[in-house]
């Protein structure tokens, strides 16, 4: 079983504060050390968000990719000291590591608009293990005049959902995914139904053919998408059936197309990776044919 999707650098603070966080060895090796804890999971990638980059983000990747392949070799002593942890910590990852469990370092690049250029230097030092594309932002009229980038799955911003109809907000959304994965390297197509977050579903008719373009660009570019199963353990209940029903639709049409479906729990602490995945396994076993995505 692989996860995905997970946040290290933590749940995300108000708007106007967010900036940059810069990562350490420790605190890489850490997230994997404590997720690892959970038992459940064989593959891990640690994605967090591309505007959230700092210059001191490469070396740090680089120190804790030495320390996690001295974990998996079985020196847990060279992994602590490498990673800067305790060796009790490091020795519980590298047993992990021996017994099969794989950690990697990737990305959730998103269409952030803030220090984009800063963001885009810094991923291009480091090789992430798999690009997670998504959108946050859509780019509208705004209802005082002129055009501006809605963060639109922020609840800070929620009530422009008044000013656009639920159409409106998909047809913008699926354009900007659809030209953010043609024109950038992607692995991983990020939580499609991120614009239901407030529950604004489109007519099922438009959503459906959304879908069937999504799954379209996926299969001419070789792309997974992800089953993103932080709706099912968090927000509430009565989503978790909108959206098993929605994500079942979405699975045959990628088993149809021969799509692959990556397993994501959008974790913001090490211990939810892997969370809703048993739901989500079961609608994968009950579509049936689906290609599970492993990094
Ligand atoms: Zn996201
Ligand atoms: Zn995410």
């Amino acid at each position: 079983m692989i996860d995905v999707h997970g946040h290290a650098k933590g749940e995300h603070v108000a708007f106007a504060q967010e900036r940059p966080i810069p990562y350490t060895a420790g605190t890489i090796f850490s997230w994997f050390g404590r997720a690892a804890g959970t038992g459940r999971v064989r593959t891990l990638v640690l994605t967090d968000h591309s505007n959230l980059a700092a210059p001191q983000d490469p070396d740090a990747i680089a120190t804790a990719r030495e320390a996690l392949t001295l974990a998996a070799a079985g020196d847990a002593a060279g992994a602590a000291q490498t990673a800067d942890v305790p060796l009790e910590k490091a020795s519980m990852l590298s047993r992990a590591m021996q017994g099969g469990l794989r950690c990697l370092i990737g990305v959730e690049a998103d269409n952030d608009p803030r220090d984009a250029q800063a963001a885009a230097e810094i991923l291009s030092q480091w090789s992430p293990a798999c690009v997670i594309r998504s959108v946050h932002f859509l780019e509208l009229e705004h209802p005082n005049g002129g055009r501006w980038l809605w963060p639109f799955d922020n609840p800070e911003f929620s009530s422009f959902y008044e000013c656009y109809s639920a159409s409106l907000l998909w047809r913008c959304y699926v354009e900007t995914l659809l030209r953010q994965i043609n024109e950038l390297r992607t692995d991983v197509v990020g939580h499609f139904y991120v614009p239901a977050k407030f529950g604004h579903w489109p007519p099922l008719r438009e959503l459906a053919e959304h879908e069937d373009r999504l799954v379209d660009a996926c299969t001419r570019r070789s792309l997974a998408i992800e089953f993103n199963t932080r709706a099912l353990y968090r927000g509430p209940a009565e989503n978790r059936e909108t959206y098993l029903a929605h994500y079942r639709r979405l699975l045959r049409k990628s088993a149809r197309a021969g799509v692959p479906v990556a397993l994501g729990s959008d974790a913001h602490c090490p211990e939810d990776q892997t969370k809703g995945f048993d739901l989500a396994m079961d609608v994968i076993a009950q579509v049936g044919g689906v290609e599970v995505y492993a990094a």
